[in-house]
């Protein structure tokens, strides 16, 4: 069928207010978060509920035609926007953004895949419990994106990613079947674990339209502070410390380089550096309790007290007040956007087993300084999980094309000695356009073959958001 024909059918099953076709409309659709990516399409689809979505993705199954599912479009990997052909078409799931259900004594939450993870929060907040994925993009990113690519952010150390923290999904299949799994079982053991397989699958199996998530606890303590420390070695110090001084109460542990947090004072209004002095690594540390009487201020002062006698911390600032504490995340939350004033910047999402990461980040900053000489480390990230955004923006004053001239060959030798430590190329982020290539170099040749054959198995004419993830074949 001609694809103009094609088009106008979907157009009828989802009508007037369910697609965008002229260029001003889907624009916001085509272009990716850091702007290093910008496609095109002949129609963006709003379907607003799971029956739309089956039949759009039937009647794409009939014609072949080839379909990009995106959420929030906050993604940094470029798996959400349509390639620059023109021949995907985008199928964003906003519309479909009712939360479905709330069950406070199963502790859970049906939603749909449109619903903004901020809102999500609030959902929870209201029956005083807690969804608590956090992260920076959570005023746009939609709960489908962030099941899609199987988010992480500042809570993980404490609840894990968003594969630990679903039960049941909802997904439309590449034929246009719809696979009605919104369990809210938290055991299960019948089988194969099916719904794993789109968690992280950025949108090459299947369209997600909802999910049953689990909630808990609302807090009700918390202990924040920024703590400076002479070196990484000192962070993977005070984890294991704290966790084990805390009865494992540790909900976020983020590294902050000395050069990220100036970024931030920089080029941030209102951000500003609570400590004096300045030193070479931070922390941003909180602990946090479902118990109103916990008394986890003292618990921190009295370890990070320990850690200044031994000299593993330098300096630390607590948090007196919820303006302090806001200030505090706000300095961490904005180092991204500090970064994009200071002109370009080369960025590796990577994680690495904590037992090594002091060891990598002094071998990756001595081959950076001997072979990148327009550029600085400005590094920050989950650590507590092992994962750091080691970044590295242009020195004042350099030339921005012939640094950016580079950015193969210095992600080829980050992700190089990456996994010579035993790490991941994509911590949080996933694979998307960009990271198609680092797939299939680090990926063993069996886990790779088995890849394909899931492809191959949910998606065998290929119109589920083909070249992301894995290479066409
Ligand atoms: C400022 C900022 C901070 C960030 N911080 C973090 C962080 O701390 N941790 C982290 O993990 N990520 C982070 N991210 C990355 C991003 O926010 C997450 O990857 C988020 O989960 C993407 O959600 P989204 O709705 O924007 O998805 P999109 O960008 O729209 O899509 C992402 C991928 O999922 C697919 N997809 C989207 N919806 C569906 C669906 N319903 N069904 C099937 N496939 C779908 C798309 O095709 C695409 O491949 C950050 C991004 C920004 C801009």
């Amino acid at each position: 069928m001609e694809i103009a024909a094609t088009l106008e059918r979907i157009k009828g099953v989802v009508g007037p207010r369910g697609w965008i076709a002229d260029p001003r409309g889907t624009e916001p659709y085509l272009v990716e978060a850091r702007g290093l990516y910008r496609g095109a399409t002949r129609l963006v689809v709003r379907p607003a509920s799971t029956e739309e979505v089956a039949a759009v993705v039937r009647i794409c199954a009939e014609a072949g035609l080839p379909i990009v599912p995106q959420g929030g479009n906050t993604g940094l990997v470029g798996g959400g926007v349509p390639p620059e052909d023109g021949h995907n078409i985008v199928l964003a799931l906003g519309r479909m953004n009712r939360i479905r259900a709330i069950d406070p004594v199963n502790f859970t939450m049906t939603v749909e895949a449109g619903c903004i993870l901020a809102h999500l929060h609030q959902a929870a907040a209201e029956i005083d419990l807690l969804f608590p994925l956090s992260l920076g993009a959570e005023g746009s990113c939609q709960i489908g994106g962030n099941l899609s690519t199987n988010a992480g952010g500042v809570n993980v150390l404490r609840y894990g990613m968003m594969r630990d923290l679903v039960l049941g999904l909802e997904v439309v299949l590449p034929g246009g079947r719809v696979l009605e799994g919104l369990s809210s079982l938290r055991k299960d053991n019948t089988g194969y674990d099916i719904k794993s397989l789109f968690l992280g699958a950025e949108g090459t199996l299947g369209v997600i339209t909802a999910a049953t998530v689990k909630l808990f606890p609302q807090i009700r303590a918390r202990a924040t502070a920024l703590v400076a420390l002479p070196e990484v070695r000192a962070a993977v110090t005070l984890l294991g410390e704290l966790r084990a001084g805390s009865g494992d109460r540790i909900s976020s542990f983020e590294l902050i380089s000395r050069p990220a947090l100036e970024l931030a004072t920089r080029h941030i209004p209102g951000v500003s550096d609570p400590l004096t002095g300045a030193h070479p690594w931070y922390l941003l540390c909180e602990l946090s309790s479902a118990r109103a009487a916990e008394p986890l201020d003292e618990v921190l002062e009295e370890a990070l007290g320990a850690a200044l006698t031994r000299g593993t911390v330098l300096d630390a600032a607590l948090v007196r007040s919820e303006r302090e504490r806001a200030a505090l995340w706000k300095l961490r939350e904005s180092i991204p956007e500090a970064q994009r004033h200071e002109g370009a910047s080369l960025k590796h999402d990577i994680s690495l087993p904590v037992a090594v990461l002091a060891d990598f980040v002094a071998r990756a900053a001595s081959w950076i300084g001997a072979n990148v000489p327009d550029g600085r480390l400005v590094a920050y990230g989950h650590v507590g999980d092992g994962n750091l955004h080691f970044n590295i923006s242009q020195s004042a004053g350099s030339d921005r094309e012939r640094f950016l001239s580079r950015a193969d060959s210095v992600r080829c030798a980050v992700h190089e000695l990456v996994h010579e430590f035993g790490g991941s190329f994509s911590a949080e982020h996933g694979v998307g356009r960009t990271k198609v290539a680092e797939l299939e170099r680090y990926t063993s040749p069996v886990e790779l073959a088995l890849m394909r054959a899931v492809k191959r198995a949910f998606d065998p004419h290929g119109i589920m958001n083909p070249g992301k993830v894995l290479r066409e074949q």
